[in-house]
């Protein structure tokens, strides 16, 4: 390779775990980098990693990292020769590429002719068609009129799904299975659709029976085109990605040889340079089929999931964009790539399963993942997860020779993750990881959905997790003192009050001499739990203590899904701390909905109120069944973060149960 050719320094116009990832790859290069950054984030990791930073301007998104023009003149001001724009943002916006163009600087990244003719999910279907390319049957024409569309949803049979043709992350989309449902479904598709994107053309496609997302990375040097498997991302919510893999389960070599040519034909129809993802649906009723799979869409950019890719193959796809924007051909030929083994990505999220996945914020006092994963994360244990964008925390990698193996490792690496501080999809991932019909490989687009309340259910805690967090409330969590004499170290009987889900539990300790404890729930129901040291750790009944944190006075016990707990102190209501009497804003937004009125008695997992916010609707449940004591907001009213929105009456007597 002709090193000497490679820019000296480049600019990342991006933020958290993928600004991270392209620093790191950078300089294992011996590229210098340049971080850009918002006010909120200038004391962010991909700040800290990079070798200079420029700040942009404000939190929000328009004014700082979709500002192409302070981005460019960073780039210039700096001597960086080339911009990596990483994912989202900029990435696919072909005006910023010809900006950057026109300024002499290099975007790595593919054309803006690219770009523009993937850029649109109509006009990329017609051009796939032409190609060659097995498209998903439908209508991506230009009469928009509601009649028409009607008219094209029988033509091509029900059920089918309505698309935004600049859609993206999966809005301004509509399953609709009758005619009676078209109208209706076709106004909310469009609204959405308008509001994210500005744009409110639909496309119409068969809404293909169990369905599979599966995705073939493929990477051009704009003349030739390799690829690099396939991705298999079934497991999404709301069509946004949970976990995915790599290869594609039950995937033969004759459908893999089908898919993995049309993508390439793809990429080389369009003169693609550097990484790109031919997006297909498949359908997965009766396995994979060499003609079962539709092209939906191209993405050109590097993907969120692109490490378990990575994983297979060995390959470094940012060292490869770089090099391929740098004009060094493609860096090998088809038949050098292989796949060893398998990888699964898991992407962590500061949100609440339990709570309809409502996002999350706060600050992460306690992060820290075991030994044999692949961590790409943006964020440092001390750090805010802020609302201002995405509430991703990491994405975890395992792989393994196996399937079965690299799942194995996965799950072991969620359950060793320690967070503390925010409230995190970690114990629904674990239990997605260790579902059955994921274990098996059989998977489509709506297992999660499917499986949904076993899977999100938040677990109470038991007796011995209750008796382990009463230890750590009387700091005797560490090794017991040795006994000197006779001297009484300790009282011998205290008592601790923990609030948990909505609940209080009064737990007494007692301490006995040979530093043993015993602790029972003081209303006599339930088991008495033994605490005994052993050499490197507690055992409560036998078992080995889980790992903890503790802030203040709130406690979180690790193993799986992270069981909250708060300490009540003498004199303390256990009504506050027990939460859920007041519904707060999780973050900055619009009230768009409210459901409830004063007085109503609601359920708990009741939807009461939308908040619009981070470009998504959030319901907000009722934490506990309850009575609506006051509503403390409006219909169409902006709210900040912490603000109090509804208040529940005080628990019934009766409910303690
Ligand atoms: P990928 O297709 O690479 O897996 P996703 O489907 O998760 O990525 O997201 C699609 C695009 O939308 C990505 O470029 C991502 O950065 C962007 N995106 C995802 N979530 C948000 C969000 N909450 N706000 C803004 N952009 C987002
Ligand atoms: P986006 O740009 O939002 O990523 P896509 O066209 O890639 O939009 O679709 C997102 C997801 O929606 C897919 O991963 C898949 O789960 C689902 N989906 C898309 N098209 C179809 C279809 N024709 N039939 C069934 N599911 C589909
Ligand atoms: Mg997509």
């Amino acid at each position: 390779m002709a090193e000497g050719q490679l820019f000296t320094k480049i600019l990342i116009a991006n933020r958290g775990e993928i600004a991270c990832r392209v620093i790191e790859s950078a300089r294992a290069m011996g590229i210098a980098t340049v971080a850009v950054h918002s006010d909120v984030d200038a004391e962010a990791r991909h700040v800290a990693l990079a070798d200079e930073a420029v700040s942009l301007g404000g939190a929000r998104p328009d004014e700082s990292y979709l500002r192409g023009d302070a981005i460019i003149a960073a780039a210039r001001a700096t001597g960086a020769q080339a911009v990596h724009p990483g994912y989202g943002f900029l990435s696919e916006n072909p005006d910023f590429v010809e900006a950057l163009e026109d300024a002499g600087l290099v975007f790595i990244g593919p054309s803006a002719r690219a770009i523009r003719s993937m850029g649109l999910k109509g006009a990329a279907k017609a051009l796939m068609e032409e190609a060659g390319v097995p498209v998903v049957p439908g209508y991506h024409g230009a009469e928009q009129s509601e009649a028409h569309l009607a008219a094209e949803a029988e033509r091509i049979g029900y059920p089918v799904l309505l698309k935004a043709v600049a859609g993206g992350g999966g809005k301004g989309m509509r399953r609709v299975d009758a005619p009676a449902a078209f109208s209706e479904a076709l106004a909310a598709a469009k609204a959405e659709a308008k509001g994210a994107f500005g744009n409110d053309e639909m496309l119409v496609e068969k809404y293909i029976l169990s369905p599979r997302h599966v995705e073939v990375q493929v990477f051009g040097d704009g003349t030739r085109a390799v690829h690099l498997f396939e991705r298999d991302c079934s497991l999404q919510r709301r069509h946004q990605k949970v976990i995915e893999e790599a290869p594609a389960p039950g995937m033969s070599e004759e459908v893999r040889a089908a898919m993995t040519g049309a993508a390439v034909r793809a990429a080389e129809a369009i003169g693609y340079k550097g990484a790109g993802t031919i997006e297909f649906i498949a359908d997965g009723s009766e396995g994979l089929r060499a003609d079962g799979f539709w092209f939906m869409e191209m993405n050109t950019r590097l993907q969120v999931e692109h490490p378990v890719t990575e994983a297979i193959t060995g390959v470094d796809l940012v060292e490869w964009q770089i090099r391929v924007a740098a004009g060094e051909p493609l860096p090998c030929a088809q038949a050098d790539l292989a796949i060893r083994g398998h990888a699964v990505e898991a992407r962590l999220y500061a949100e609440d399963a339990a709570a309809g996945f409502l996002p999350a914020t706060g600050r992460l006092d306690r992060l820290a993942f075991p030994d044999g994963l692949r961590v790409d994360t943006g964020v440092r244990e001390g750090d805010e997860i802020s609302p201002h964008y995405d509430p991703m925390i990491a994405k975890v990698i395992a792989q393994g020779p196996t399937r079965d193996v690299a799942l194995a490792r996965l799950k072991a690496g969620l359950r060793g993750t320690e967070v503390a501080g925010s409230v995190t999809n970690l114990g629904f991932l674990e239990r997605l990881v260790a579902q059955e019909d994921f274990r098996a490989g059989e998977v489509d687009t709506g297992l999660i959905e499917r499986h949904q309340a076993a899977l999100c259910e938040a677990p109470v805690a038991d007796a011995a997790a209750l008796a382990w967090a009463a230890m750590i409330a009387l700091d005797l969590e560490g090794a017991p003192a040795p006994r000197r004499g006779f001297t009484l170290w300790a009282p011998l009987r205290r008592i601790v009050t923990l609030a948990h889900q909505g609940e209080t539990v009064e737990l007494a300790v007692e301490s006995r001499d040979d530093g043993s404890h015993v602790i029972t729930p003081v209303d006599g129901e339930g088991t008495a739990i033994e605490a005994r040291w052993q050499a490197d750790g507690w055992r409560l009944d036998g078992q080995r203590a889980p790992g903890w944190h503790r802030e203040g006075q709130r406690i979180t016990l690790f193993g799986g899904w992270p069981l909250e707990m708060e300490l009540i102190l003498p004199g303390q209501g256990g009504e506050a701390a027990a939460g859920g009497d007041v519904i707060l804003a999780p973050m900055p937004g619009l009230v768009r909905a409210i459901f409830t009125r004063a007085g109503e008695t609601v359920a708990a997992g009741q939807r009461l109120a939308i908040l619009e916010a981070m470009k998504m609707e959030h319901a907000l449940v009722a934490p506990r069944d309850g009575i609506v004591a006051e509503i403390l907001t409006t219909e169409g009213g902006q709210v900040d973060a912490g603000a109090a929105l509804i208040r529940l009456e005080a628990a019934e007597a009766g409910d303690a149960a």
